[in-house]
């Protein structure tokens, strides 16, 4: 937990969210500024900075992370496929420092993003 998270403050319920999914290790909710007609975020509970400081102790967590999406993505409405992306530090356009998982589906989900 780091007091200054905006998602650490989303897992614990101090920030609302329109929350799809959780479970012991992760939550999905919706990105307040959609990107496409699906567009998720999955974050793990746990306060991980970014892949950059992901250590081998986060290996289950990330599979877990990547083995949901197709889920998540076909109960909020894709039905021909989805992309995945995740941002990592300043450079790659990261602005939440809390890692998570973009997951966008709908027409053309890649458009502007
Ligand atoms: P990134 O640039 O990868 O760090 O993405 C951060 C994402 O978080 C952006 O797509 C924002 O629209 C999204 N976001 C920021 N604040 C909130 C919030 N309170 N609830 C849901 N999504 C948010
Ligand atoms: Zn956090």
């Amino acid at each position: 937990m780091d007091e200054n998270c905006l998602f650490c403050k989303i897992v614990r319920g101090q920030i609302p969210s329109s929350r799809v999914y959780e479970d012991a290790d992760i939550i999905a909710f919706k990105d307040i500024h959609a990107k496409a007609p699906v567009h998720l975020l999955l974050v793990p509970r746990e306060h991980v900075e970014s892949l950059i400081t992901a250590g081998p102790q986060h290996e289950s967590l990330m599979g877990k992370m990547l083995l949901l999406a197709p889920r998540l993505a076909r109960e909020q409405g894709s039905v021909d496929g989805f992309r995945v992306v995740v941002n990592n530090g300043p450079g790659g356009g990261q602005e939440v420092f809390h890692l998570h998982m973009h997951v966008l589906a709908g027409p053309r989900p890649w458009k502007g993003f």
